[in-house]
């Protein structure tokens, strides 16, 4: 028996799982439909209520099949589709809630159990100008780690405006119908009444702008007055950089705040397995993420889905407005990141999420089961991408424009274990499709020939633009690839301005980044309180 609870929750998550229960409120009612037994789908997913209810008695599981009274009451017609609080709220789950999508399927019973919300304040009163129903389906798969903010979103509003707003969280890859109809690969990907509105993880506010306008929203169309807050560091960006600086600023006894305009963690996020961050050999991107949230949670506040949209210098005082509210801070540091490089070729755009992807951790599930796709690129997000690729089941291939890898050694040796093909010297000079990718036009540099290369994914993974918006707001000074010039105390040419990580350029590690952090915090501090030792830095 406790082999099996193991296999479904192993001991040591049933154990933590057991205290976050602790925090439910009220009874949650959960149902669940299955059809045929014996499917793997069917049996983690009743298997994990079953856990579930037995961590906490508050959590009422009921069972059904397909082809009950039930099933018809309710409307469900996939199997296994879970139902929570369903007398009180419209909220489905369809598909088995692995993953990622187990602490979305935790998250949303917690806050069914107290009628919670991730949503702002600023959000929920936009919501409840809503007249008309709403069914949001939040499209996920459990490799995705933006997919539970986005489900989140949609889960909250269910919560806040039971009478008219409907969430449906399904699971993309076993019920690949959905990909058919719009033909998306890539996740998390919002339909909002039958009108496709786009991917990725929205801030709360934005979300809302679409749940009510039934079009995709921008920061720039959406404003937001909320409170003033006075704080003494406001750290814009939640990587390894920003997090590590509100460690160190909550610490030394700074009031901080990190701001995340998604999801915290930055590329670590999204970087399937990390093997060069000391203390530990081999650790998921999202697994350390984790644990640095957890441990900067301990000395400041984390807002994510708070996007800055607005910022300004009076009198030695910085005013930053949110898509939420206004900070007033003694000083700032950015650790805002970089995004990722488009390769710009014909049918890069017309492709993205119908198989062209900057995220293989995210939309690599849809290519599991030995589907051909290639990653471009030479160096270590490429190799990293296309070992995980492999890993998972997809038919990969290496494509890269010089004679060798810039990846690490490591990584290569891996590559070349695994005997994963790598076309070197090559470039594409197209993606091709009708509804979704099929193949790409390959060049040979050094013959020139041209193929045609049947494949349904491209996955591009070829460096990095700073994100420097926050910079050029301020009049930053920049280097000539965009990076803002700091000197070795991280300080940049404006007073009280620090940035730390990827921003920055440099080697771009998780490492430095958490150096530059500390150190910009450290700097910070003592030019903000400037304690005795340090009377002139
Ligand atoms: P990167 O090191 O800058 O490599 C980018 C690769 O893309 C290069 O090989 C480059 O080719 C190629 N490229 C650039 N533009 C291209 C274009 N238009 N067409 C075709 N190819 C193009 O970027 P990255 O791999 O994302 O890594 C960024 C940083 O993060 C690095 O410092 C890396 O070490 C770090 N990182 C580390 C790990 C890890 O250690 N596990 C994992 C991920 C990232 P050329 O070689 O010809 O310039």
């Amino acid at each position: 028996m406790e082999d099996k609870l193991d296999k479904i929750l192993p001991q040591e998550a049933r154990k933590v799982l057991r205290e976050t229960f602790k925090g439910l409120v009220g009874k949650v009612p959960v149902e669940v439909f299955t059809g045929k037994a014996g499917n793997q789908y069917t049996e983690v997913t009743t298997g994990l209520i079953r856990v579930f209810s037995e961590l906490n008695d508050k959590i009422e599981p009921k069972f059904h099949s397909l082809d009950s009274g039930k099933a018809k009451e309710r409307g469900v017609a996939k199997s296994p589709t879970v139902l929570i609080s369903p007398d009180k709220y419209n909220i489905r789950y369809v598909g088995a809630p692995l993953g990622e999508e187990t602490r979305t399927l935790i998250m949303a019973i917690l806050i069914a159990s107290s009628e919670g919300t991730i949503l702002s304040d600023q959000a929920l009163k936009r919501l409840f100008e809503l007249k008309e129903p709403r069914h949001i389906q939040v499209f996920v798969t459990p490799a995705c780690p933006y997919c539970p903010q986005q489900a989140m979103n949609a889960i909250s509003a269910a919560i806040a405006l039971p009478k008219l707003v409907t969430a449906e969280i399904v699971e993309m890859y076993e019920n690949r119908e959905y990909i058919d109809k719009h033909h998306i690969v890539t996740v998390p990907f919002t339909v909002i009444n039958g009108v496709p509105i786009g991917t990725g993880v929205k801030p709360a506010e934005l979300f809302i702008e679409e749940v009510i306008t039934l079009a995709p929203a921008d920061r720039l169309s959406v404003s937001v007055s909320g409170d003033i807050v006075d704080v003494d560091l406001v750290i814009v960006g939640g990587g390894p950089a920003g997090l590590t600086a509100g460690l160190y600023a909550g610490r030394s006894g700074l009031k901080s705040v990190v701001l995340e305009k998604a999801t915290v963690g930055g590329q670590v996020l999204i970087t399937p397995v990390v093997e060069n961050y000391p203390g530990f050999s081999q650790i998921g991107g999202r697994a350390l993420v984790d644990v640095m949230y957890q441990q900067a949670l301990q000395y400041t506040q984390i807002f994510e889905g708070e996007d800055v949209v607005d910022i300004h210098k009076d009198n030695d005082i910085f005013e930053l407005k949110t898509t939420r509210r206004t900070y007033k801070a003694k000083g700032i540091i950015i650790g805002t990141g970089a995004e990722h490089r488009e390769l710009k070729v014909t049918g890069e755009r017309t492709f993205y999420g119908k198989g062209v992807s900057y995220c293989a951790t995210c939309d690599g599930y849809f290519f599991k089961d030995g589907r051909k796709v290639i990653v471009i690129g030479g160096g270590n997000s490429a190799a990293t991408d296309t070992l995980y690729l492999h890993s998972i089941g997809a038919d990969v291939a290496l494509v890269h424009r010089r004679g060798a890898l810039r990846a690490e050694e490591a990584l290569q040796r891996s590559l070349r274990e695994r005997n994963i093909p790598v076309y070197l010297d090559s470039v594409v000079k197209e993606i091709n499709g009708k509804d979704a990718v099929s193949s790409v036009k390959l060049q040979n540099l050094r013959d020139n020939t041209v193929k045609e290369l049947p494949v349904e994914g491209v996955f591009i993974a070829i460096g990095y633009t700073p994100s420097n918006d926050i910079a050029k707001m301020l009049g930053l000074a920049l280097d000539k690839g965009g990076y803002i010039k700091v000197d070795g105390r991280q300080r940049t040419s404006m007073g009280m301005v620090y940035a730390a990580g990827d921003v920055t350029g440099g080697v771009k590690q998780i490492a430095t980044a958490v150096g530059q952090g500390s150190i910009a915090a450290i700097t910070a501090f003592e030019e903000l309180a400037t304690p005795y030792w340090k009377e002139k830095v």
